[in-house]
């Protein structure tokens, strides 16, 4: 008879209604796969079972977020359900002024196009795609300022997302603070495989720009999975309620850039938040050229009601338990594998280490890009590339060539379930198993922005 050695903790919430799944053949998969040119992007969905490309916009709404969809107020102006998301975002993350957009990148073209003067430098906490492109194209340097410890997958540092304030105050003393708009600080860094930012590190760094007059942003795409772990590994944490450390930290930050399709639950929607009245005002007249008008910003009304019921329940502890704990629970079954992924385990998902699971490749054979194809192969489990492909090309043409050569297999919020989650790991084991049999990629056709969405790869032979 079985003893209990431990206590198991589940889902708060059950399913109501459930999609059904398409199961496909090694020979479909592999015919799919050459038909999207190796590229995981272009593989139509309907032809994945289990999809763990992205994490954006793919959750599962909770009844009260349906129920909120028909509450919507479809009002050109003033809609009622801008007012209701405006609130929330004034209760619950603490800033002033709310404009939606159609999704994240929408806020951070406003904010870019607003903030940066043509030669200015933005730091940040590890680049992202979008964000670096629209500082870029509004003729700003991106400055990677994240500490060293984010750049290796093995580093067990609990905090890989902080700041490296030397590493600022060594670009603040090369070009002067005036060139300097902001920082860009992203909680739970997604490039460095989901890791944290500390509030000790927040508020040194809070301390730091004031000084220099320089202002932070708030990339707070993933902020309450941030808090979380801030919770579980910060000192002082261990009984302050998720919602209100994500409070402080937005507390500590002049404005924020928010990709809803996150942490926030929905579908699709963002939204610029800022404390500075002027910078609001421009981008309040601005955003009606880019999105919409200022009270709908490029989204439905009842999109801004399902955020900001959204909002709410991804700051609940037990929502963040599951959520995390099913990140976790995925990676430490590929450990039990022996497959070399990031640590510490990230919050929105699991990242593989190409370089490691295939060492006999060269980055220019794209370890990662060719992992993601292998790993679609065998199950119909589809990831994606986050290595040289995503990294993409310097503004003079030369290649990127990131330290870390990731497989990211990313989970939607509320979706899959532990079953699919020993799936996903046993065929990861079973490439594992087979992978000095891999050959990698050669790139065939590379878009000029981004290209990891739209990029055809051959098989090398
Ligand atoms: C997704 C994401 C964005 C951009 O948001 P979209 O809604 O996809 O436009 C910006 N920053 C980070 C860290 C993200 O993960």
């Amino acid at each position: 008879m079985a003893k209990i050695t431990k206590r198991s903790w589940a889902e708060p919430y059950r399913m109501k209604m459930v999609e059904l799944l398409k199961v496909t053949t090694r020979p479909q998969r592999l015919k799919a796969l050459k038909e999207a040119g190796f590229n995981t992007f272009l593989l139509p969905a309907e032809d994945v079972y289990i999809d763990l490309l992205t994490d954006s916009g793919t959750n599962a709404m909770s009844d009260q977020q349906w129920s909120a969809f028909m509450t919507g107020d479809e009002a050109y102006a003033g809609s009622k359900s801008y007012y209701r998301m405006e609130k929330t975002i004034q209760d619950y993350y603490g800033y002033k002024y709310i404009i939606p957009t159609h999704q994240g990148r929408g806020a951070e073209h406003l904010l870019s196009k607003i903030m940066i003067k043509k030669g200015d430098y933005v730091p940040g906490n590890m680049y992202f795609t979008t964000t670096r492109l629209h500082q870029e194209l509004a003729g700003a340097k991106f400055v990677d300022v994240i500490i060293d410890e984010a750049h290796d997958p093995n580093n067990p540092f609990p905090f890989k997302g902080n700041v490296d304030i030397n590493k600022l105050d060594a670009l603040v003393k090369k070009v002067g603070a005036s060139k300097i708009p902001y920082i860009c600080v992203a909680t739970n860094v997604n490039m460095a495989g989901g890791q944290p930012i500390s509030l000790a590190n927040l508020k040194e760094l809070r301390k730091y720009t004031k000084k220099h007059g320089i202002k932070i942003i708030h990339d707070m795409t993933r902020v309450a999975e941030n808090a979380y772990f801030i919770q579980q590994r910060e000192k002082g944490y261990q009984n302050t309620k998720i919602k209100d450390i994500v409070k402080e930290i937005c507390s500590l930050t002049d404005g924020a850039t928010m990709s809803a399709k996150k942490d926030a639950l929905v579908n699709i929607g963002g939204f610029l938040a800022i404390n500075d009245w002027d910078i609001y005002e421009e981008a309040r007249n601005l955003v009606v050229a880019y999105e919409g008008l200022h009270t709908y910003g490029g989204i439905a009304g009842r999109d801004m009601e399902a955020i900001a019921v959204g909002i709410v329940e991804s700051l609940s502890d037990a929502h963040q338990k599951a959520r995390v704990g099913q990140v976790e629970y995925l990676g430490a079954k590929m450990q039990e594998y022996g497959i070399p992924i990031v640590t510490p385990i990230g919050g929105h998902g699991i990242f593989v280490d190409a370089k490691a699971f295939l060492p006999h490749l060269t980055q220019d054979q794209f370890p990662a890009q060719t992992l993601a194809a292998e790993v679609y192969l065998d199950s119909g489990v589809r990831t994606m590339e986050r290595g040289i492909v995503s990294a993409g090309r310097k503004p003079n043409g030369d290649n990127y060539y990131p330290n870390l050569e990731l497989v990211r297999f990313t989970l939607p919020r509320r979706v899959y379930t532990q079953a699919h989650m020993d799936v996903v790991a046993e065929s990861v084991a079973m490439v594992y198993e087979n992978r000095t049999k891999i050959k990698g990629l050669k790139m065939i056709y590379e878009p000029k922005y981004l290209r990891f969405f739209q990029a055809r790869f051959e098989q090398l032979k």
